[in-house]
């Protein structure tokens, strides 16, 4: 693997037939399941760029001992999902199931499972961990040694991460979680009781984006009194300026183009924001707002979203696969021994890296990488449960699960508001008071988004 291979090549021909040449990587769970006789299912599939559809599937049966099979009450779109949408993480193959946010019933356990029992309400991780290797033991789940199965990622990282729900043979080629059923290896690990008084809009979201979030602030050594400069406005980026506001952060300064993301983080959330599209360059807006640079940099927009005709160019012809443009104005743009965390999900390779200003401005870059979970959600479960955070802040619709391939397409350009969704099975419990009424794309009843409908008109 060099530096000049497409996207393209990455995602189809060079990787497919990469992984092939060199074999799986041996893994102590298979992601090729049984299947329950005469049960079916609706499923989410990739089938291509831009091609996603409900597809009509087998349910999971058992396979290990180690196996919990769950349906599924309440699933997600993420915006990580959107590179898989665009086929820009490699080792994609026709037919995946995708989804790695996902909360369920238990509906059968392996003969070696312990702390779950059938009709227990659960929420998954989007990691894969096996719970015993030495990442496992010390909560570092989505460093897990012995899920991944991708020999391609070994070849490029050096190690793998853990294998995920729903994200592609780079990522061990698990069934995700955009699905009524769900086989979870590992189940004694990877599922989280829910309490009782925790309703599914909420603790869904302990699958991925707030552990995810609350980890970026981590990383970036937020804390009392610092500033905080976040790119991206999605999900991520707004509830990591949530955790910034109660580590005590003096200012959060959030930089986007959509407005109504922009309005959500001022009005809900209390930041100052910076519309990118108003200014020619960034950097001297923060520099307007904090002379000295910020304190932590968070980086949560991610590399699909070049602004400059230079890296727009070099990631079509396939010169890299990442922009390095956002990198490089944090690192402009944090103070002088400054920290930034990078929890945009970076793929590959980047040119015109600004590396003279890491070193000679003693900057902390730190990859946050994927966050592990299981460090962190029970105690963030607790703060949840106890009303401290609320991640349905960014919550703006809910849809029914058949109408996924269009919320995928509105969801990819951002339309009518569209945030943070609830996706509803034919399992899911009737709706939390407080939360988004079903929206439809059939009907047009497609509601206004409750994240930012307290918000005044711009
Ligand atoms: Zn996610
Ligand atoms: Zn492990």
């Amino acid at each position: 693997m060099g530096t000049k291979i497409t996207p393209l090549g990455i995602n189809t021909t060079v990787a497919n037939q990469a992984q092939k040449a060199m074999g799986d990587r041996p893994t102590t769970t298979t992601n090729d399941p049984r299947y329950r006789p005469n049960e079916t299912q609706l499923t989410l599939q990739w089938y291509g760029n831009a091609d996603v559809r409900v597809v009509e599937a087998p349910v999971p049966a058992i396979t290990e001992p180690t196996d919990v099979i769950c349906k599924v009450t309440g699933t997600t779109i993420c915006g990580s999902d959107l590179h898989l949408y665009h086929k820009e993480i490699m080792q994609l193959q026709r037919g995946d199931i995708l989804g790695h946010e996902w909360i369920g019933i238990v509906d059968e356990v392996g003969s070696d499972i312990k702390n779950v029992k059938k009709g227990d309400r659960v929420v998954a991780s989007f990691q894969i961990a096996c719970g015993t290797c030495k990442y496992c033991k010390k909560g570092l789940s989505s460093m897990c040694d012995t899920t991944n199965s991708s020999s391609v990622q070994e070849k490029l990282y050096g190690k793998p991460f853990a294998g995920l729900f729903g994200y592609t043979h780079f990522a061990g080629g698990f069934a995700g979680g955009q699905a009524e059923y769900v086989r979870c290896p590992y189940g004694d690990v990877n599922l989280l009781k829910v309490p009782d008084s925790v309703p599914d809009e909420k603790a869904l979201y302990l699958s991925d984006i707030v552990p995810t979030s609350y980890h970026s602030v981590v990383c970036a050594e937020v804390s009392e009194g610092k500033s905080v400069a976040i790119w991206g406005a999605g999900p991520i980026g707004l509830l990591a300026a949530k955790w910034s506001k109660l580590a005590g952060a003096r200012r959060v300064i959030v930089i986007d183009n959509v407005e109504d993301r922009l309005v959500l983080a001022k009005d809900k959330i209390g930041c100052e924001v910076i519309n990118f599209d108003g200014y020619s360059d960034v950097v001297e807006a923060i520099y307007k707002l904090e002379p000295d640079g910020v304190d932590c940099g968070i980086d949560a927009a991610a590399f699909r979203y070049t602004k400059g005709f230079l890296h727009t160019v070099q990631r079509a012809i396939g010169m890299e696969t990442d922009s390095s443009e956002i990198v490089n104005e944090a690192l402009r743009a944090v103070r002088k021994f400054g920290t930034i965390s990078l929890v945009a999900d970076y793929a590959a390779t980047t040119n015109q890296f600004l590396i003279g200003a890491l070193m000679e401005k003693g900057i902390t870059l730190r990859g946050a990488g994927q966050a592990p979970v299981h460090k962190y959600w029970k105690d963030l479960m607790k703060k949840v449960e106890a009303e401290e955070f609320d991640p349905t802040i960014i919550l703006s619709h809910r849809f029914k699960f058949d109408e996924f391939r269009e919320l995928y397409e509105a969801f990819d350009k951002k339309e009518l508001g569209i945030m943070k969704t609830f996706v509803e099975t034919r399992f899911s419990r009737p709706r939390a008071a407080g939360t988004p009424a079903l929206s439809c794309f059939k009907t047009g009843d497609v509601k206004p988004s409750t994240a930012v409908e307290t918000a005044p008109a711009v």
